[in-house]
């Protein structure tokens, strides 16, 4: 009997913002082959990750589960390949699957890929010219180097699996890409683009972080500071600070924007190949990436903060079986529900253990009443010497955002700055969506605090975060 079942192309790349999408209202750039997912299907507005950070965040894209209980709360805790993920359920369940490209969940025997028919990933970050890849062998694989661009060898790895299956079982593809992640080296096709033109700016680039926390006004991640390779130079000499911001925004984006060129291109590639071959119908396709990304925002680049340029994700699917064309969910979703809805449209109970919720049914254009109205999130890495973020976690609802530095109340020593006290933040999106202005003492938000406080008390206990101990 014919397996109906729907095949899953699930592409992820890794620092991609979604205000670098055109189909998400991108200012900077246009991007119209992932804008041809988000036409012919659905659009995503509210998709957040609980942890932004790669390593971590791809841990709970693969096992459904926040990073206390996956174990994966920073990037040097690569992820027990005993954890049960979404690709070993669905090859147990008849699946044949297969990654090709990042993987960054560490390597050898105890860390390498698993529950995968197939794999060639990328040693740690990769490379974007000649990269090595880690294919199945002896002791976690063996490597080998393969001339060429990343993200274009990737594509062909991809497309190259997909021709020389036999077709008899549905299948699941994750096409993870090495790009956008810094440091940024475009390929030679797209190392032109933007030469002779300014990128806007963003609104907030200039941000000198008054009223906010001492964690925002610490973190190491101004894009000024930026080393002179990543920005291919140093700035003229006699350059104001924000005149030396300005002119390190400019270098930053483009080299942003021409690895998401390559991107776009080859994600391009795969929807042909689905065409050509009469698998549209039948294949679901996604474009995400591990987490957000500051373009400039608050004058910063890099992630970590559950502030919104970096808590977002893109999020965009393609399904035209079950998909409206040019549809658009503003319902919150998580990085914790992309296994449960890769397990549902494959028809395969979901465990109780994995602590998001299909969005299958967002997909088909139902909005569940007690679908969630509020998020948990939590950043592990204190202060980790090179970007000085502070630990912290956080309720995040349609309106407010609540965030708890803790840093010292676990008392764990400062790497580069003096230890200061645990903090609040309080932000109203719906009177600062920049969030500039953190309200969490103005007496016109006394009454909303303990609520907020009670909601994040109320997901830390759903998912079994312990948190800390909590002062002011
Ligand atoms: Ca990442």
């Amino acid at each position: 009997m014919a397996d109906n079942r729907p095949n899953i192309i699930f592409i992820m790349t890794d620092d991609h913002a979604s205000h670098a999408m055109s189909c998400y209202g991108s200012r900077i750039n246009r991007t119209p082959n992932l804008d041809r997912i988000a036409n012919e299907g659905m659009r995503f507005d509210n998709c957040f990750c609980t942890n932004s950070i790669c390593t971590p965040s791809r841990a709970t894209i693969l096992s459904g589960t926040y990073n206390h209980i996956n174990g994966v709360t920073t990037l040097s805790t690569p992820m027990d390949n005993r954890t049960l993920t979404f690709p070993k359920i669905l090859q147990d369940a008849g699946y044949e699957t297969a990654i090709f490209g990042k993987w960054h969940l560490g390597m050898g025997p105890e860390h390498c890929p698993t529950g995968f028919d197939d794999w060639a990933v990328l040693p740690g970050q990769g490379k974007y010219h000649n990269p090595s890849f880690i294919l199945p062998g002896p002791d976690g694989g063996t490597t080998k180097s393969v001339k060429g661009y990343a993200t274009d060898l990737i594509t062909d790895m991809s497309l190259d699996w997909l021709k020389q299956r036999d077709g008899t079982k549905p299948f699941c593809l994750l096409c993870h890409h090495k790009a956008p992640h810094g440091p940024w080296y475009p390929d030679e096709k797209h190392a032109h683009l933007y030469l002779n033109e300014d990128i806007p700016e963003p609104e907030t680039l200039h941000d000198d972080y008054s009223n906010r926390s001492y964690a925002a006004n610490a973190a190491d991640m101004r894009i000024e500071d930026l080393k002179p390779n990543a920005l291919d130079g140093e700035p003229p000499d006699n350059l104001s600070r924000e005149e030396a911001r300005r002119w390190a925004y400019q270098r930053y984006i483009k080299k942003y924007l021409r690895v998401i060129a390559s991107v776009d291109d080859n994600v391009g590639r795969l929807l042909s190949y689905l065409d050509e071959t009469g698998q549209a119908e039948n294949t679901i396709v996604i474009y995400t990436s591990d987490q957000g990304f500051f373009l400039g925002d608050h004058g910063w680049y890099d992630k970590r903060f559950i502030y919104e340029e970096s808590l977002r994700m893109p999020f965009i699917v393609r399904y035209p079986k079950e998909v409206e064309a040019g549809s658009v969910s503003k319902e919150m979703v998580l990085n914790t529900d992309f296994a449960p809805l890769f397990l549902d449209l494959a028809e395969t109970e979901i465990p109780e253990s994995f602590q998001g919720r299909s969005l299958r049914p967002l997909l088909q254009g139902k909005s569940p009443e007690d679908w969630r109205q509020s998020m948990y999130y939590r950043y592990w890495m204190h202060k980790d010497g090179v970007h000085n973020v502070y630990a912290h976690y956080g309720l995040r609802t349609h309106r407010y955002k609540l965030i708890y530095y803790y840093s010292d109340a676990l008392g764990q020593p400062g790497t580069r700055e003096e230890s200061h006290p645990p903090e609040w933040e309080l932000f109203d999106l719906a009177e600062d969506p920049c969030e500039l202005n953190n309200v969490y003492h103005e007496p016109a938000y006394a009454e909303i605090i303990p609520q907020l406080k009670d909601e994040l008390h109320r997901r830390q206990a759903e998912v079994k975060d312990k948190g800390v101990e909590e002062v002011g």
